[in-house]
């Protein structure tokens, strides 16, 4: 399997659910990071530069820094559909495979936004703590008054798999709903229209889109204020596509009638972000695909995409077919 015909040598950066490392280690000379946590930068470093395959996750910045510094490496694995953690094009530039686990999260992570929207909608969190705190005295007509999801209109940010996925449970919830996508993708039961048309006609607004350089930022001050006033914004997708500073702004001034956020521009979230202190926000510490039957599934798929690269062969789900040859497209 490796160049010398002895068992590649793997870093895998966290211990992970299920049976895939195991498999792992009987095909490669596995080394895992014990944590607790991420290895820190110059483990990393250090560990990729004896390894011919690295299996990561979305906290393991391989950039080309890491690259330039492993010149045995053969395969990056990520156990991850979003790929913003790694330098796609760098890697392409060495002939490296980069996989990624596509499809087997989308339904959980599609259940979480929906999670997230009704606990924004009926202000689930508020409600916990009000109980707890004592302050629950009697039933009363106004108390906790939210929003109902039935009749609302859904703008969906993002077609892609979770998109979809989110639209087919919304839908089932009795909401209207409008759809963005760049490549104006259609969808059954979705209205595409232009991306203002979407903010200036949604109660609720979720997003979907990948974190790339053009869509950093996309929602800022100007989306935000294109909003009705009272409306609720989830965001499961990546932390980077949001403008914090102007979502706490947007909160504080009830622009936004609330938020659900699962992700972060910096994770874990700084104990200085305004958005701890925004009134209305649910948050939650990056969970989108957190079930034990999804990790498990991401961590076999992410292991089948490594033996493969590292036995010759092609990634089952590879984000850079380009290694491949000029004629191969993603899949
Ligand atoms: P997907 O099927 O690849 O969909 C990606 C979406 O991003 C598509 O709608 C795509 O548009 C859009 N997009 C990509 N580049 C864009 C650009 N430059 N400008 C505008 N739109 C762009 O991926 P998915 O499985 O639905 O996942 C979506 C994202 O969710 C992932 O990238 C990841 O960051 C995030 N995620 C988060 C969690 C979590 O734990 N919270 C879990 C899973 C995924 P086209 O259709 O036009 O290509």
């Amino acid at each position: 399997m490796a160049e010398t015909g002895a068992r590649p040598r793997v870093f895998a950066t966290r211990p992970l659910p299920g049976d895939g490392l195991a498999r792992l280690a009987a095909a490669a000379e596995l080394e895992v990071w014990p944590g607790p946590g991420a290895p820190p930068r110059e483990a990393l470093l250090a560990a990729a530069a004896r390894a011919e395959g690295l299996l990561c996750l979305l906290t393991d910045r391989v950039d080309a820094a890491l690259l330039g510094a492993a010149p045995r490496l053969r395969a990056v694995s990520s156990v991850s559909v979003g790929l913003d953690h790694v330098d796609l094009a760098a890697a392409t530039a060495r002939g490296i495979p980069v996989g990624f686990t596509p499809g087997v999260l989308t339904d959980t992570t599609a259940e979480l936004t929906i999670a997230l929207l009704l606990a924004a909608a009926r202000r689930v969190v508020e409600a916990d703590r009000f109980v707890r705190e004592g302050r629950w005295r009697e039933w009363a007509p106004d108390l906790l008054l939210g929003r109902d999801l039935g009749g609302a209109t859904l703008g969906v940010i993002g077609l892609g798999a979770i998109g979809r996925a989110v639209v087919v449970r919304a839908r089932a919830l009795g909401m209207t709903v409008l759809g963005w996508s760049r490549g104006q993708t259609e969808v059954p039961g979705v209205e595409a229209v232009p991306l203002d048309a979407l903010l200036a006609r949604s109660a609720f607004v979720t997003l979907h889109v990948a974190l790339t350089p053009e869509t950093r930022g996309l929602i800022g001050e100007r989306e935000l204020a294109l909003l009705p006033r009272g409306a609720v914004l989830v965001n499961t997708a990546r932390g980077g596509i949001v403008d914090e500073d102007a979502l706490a702004r947007a909160l504080a001034s009830g622009q936004l009638a609330g938020a659900a956020l699962d992700v972060f521009a910096r994770e874990p979230l700084p104990p200085t972000s305004p958005l701890l202190f925004a009134p209305n926000l649910v948050l939650a510490p990056h969970i989108g695909s957190a079930t034990l039957r999804t990790r498990a599934r991401m961590a076999e798929l992410a292991v089948a995409n490594l033996l493969a690269a590292l036995a010759g062969e092609r990634m089952p789900h590879c984000a850079n077919p380009a290694v491949y040859g000029p004629d191969a497209a993603r899949r």
